[in-house]
């Protein structure tokens, strides 16, 4: 391990450290983690602050995980992105260091959700403002940049956890939860209620692999309500928010003078985002996701609650023949 990326080792590995519960597992052949081939740099407008932020997304080694590192603070410990370095989830997923909370990275989902569509195990991405840049309000310029940098196969088979039991949680009428599932992936099923017609009632599911985000998931753009929108404003909250990356919805009409990518982008929108909150886990999840009338808030809690059961998932990283880890 070179001083780099001793520097940037997340400080807890709560997937490793658990044990796996003693149970009978079908071996299966293990997939390499993956990195950048080379680093990519960006510039974009964060959603948020309005402000111009640099990004750059560099390859890092077998092990090190997702980590973002503010570069324009001085002495700032590096933000592993895990569930467990989440403080807020309220307009977005902001990750964050307790002790210190002005270093913070916000709205991380749409680039997580890349990093895992296209299976990317270790990056350290390097940001000089408290958020990420929103692009066109989707995932598909992060996947530009990833495809820009190559993917290179490392020498540690990809950290895999597997759902045993169902794990739920809910806040009134929404809900989120994790069922044991016997595909290699991640299956999302997620359903929206909106009163405004232009979203209405919207269902969609999908197996998660790198071809499935490409093409359904990774081009929907965020949204909101105009009225919403105002009232961030007042608060100082969505500067850079533009119709050029959000969809902007005023009942039954949407704003946007080039209207929607597709009838369904709101709900492959909020399934994007749950493919890059659940990337929080630190691993591949073997499960099953359904939500409903769900968001980051519920996304986050449900990492929680499933990591807090250890009779409810296993550590599938052992046990998993490497002879493909190369
Ligand atoms: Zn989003």
């Amino acid at each position: 391990m070179n001083n780099l990326s001793a520097a940037f080792t997340p400080r807890s590995k709560p997937v490793e450290s658990l044990p796996a519960p003693m149970r009978q597992i079908r071996p299966k052949t293990a997939q390499a983690q993956h990195t950048l081939h080379h680093a990519i740099s960006a510039v974009g407008i964060g959603l948020h602050t309005g402000r111009s932020i640099n990004i750059t997304i560099k390859p890092a080694p077998a092990g090190h995980g997702i980590v973002f590192q503010r570069t324009d603070l001085s002495g700032a410990a590096p933000l592993p992105a895990r569930y467990d370095y989440v403080l807020e989830t309220h307009l977005s997923t902001v990750l964050g260091d307790r002790a210190h909370p002005e270093n913070r990275v916000a709205t991380v989902e749409h680039l997580m959700a890349a990093l895992n569509g296209c299976g990317i195990d270790n990056a350290l991405i390097l940001v000089d403002g408290p958020e990420t840049p929103v692009f066109d309000g989707s995932a598909t310029d992060f996947v530009f940049l990833l495809d820009c940098a190559g993917r290179m196969a490392q020498s540690l088979p990809r950290r895999v956890v597997r759902v045993v039991q169902p794990v739920r949680v809910e806040h009134k009428d929404a809900w989120v939860e994790l069922l044991p599932h016997d595909g290699p992936t991640l299956h999302l099923s997620m359903s929206i209620d909106f009163s405004a017609r232009a979203i209405g009632v919207q269902s969609y599911a999908l197996d998660l692999t790198p071809t499935s985000f490409r093409n359904d998931l990774a081009s929907n753009r965020t949204f909101a309500m105009r009225q919403e929108i105002e009232a961030l404003h007042k608060a100082g909250l969505a500067l850079g928010g533009s119709l050029d990356n959000a969809i902007v919805v005023d009942n039954d009409h949407v704003l946007n003078p080039t209207g929607l990518r597709c009838p369904d982008e709101f709900i492959r929108h909020k399934i994007m985002d749950a493919v890059g909150d659940l990337y929080l886990a630190g691993c591949v999840l073997q499960a099953s996701f359904r939500g409903h009338r769900s968001g980051h808030t519920l996304n986050n809690q449900l990492l929680h609650a499933l990591f807090a059961q250890t009779t409810a998932w296993q550590d599938m990283t052992n046990l998993q023949s490497t002879s493909a880890a190369a």
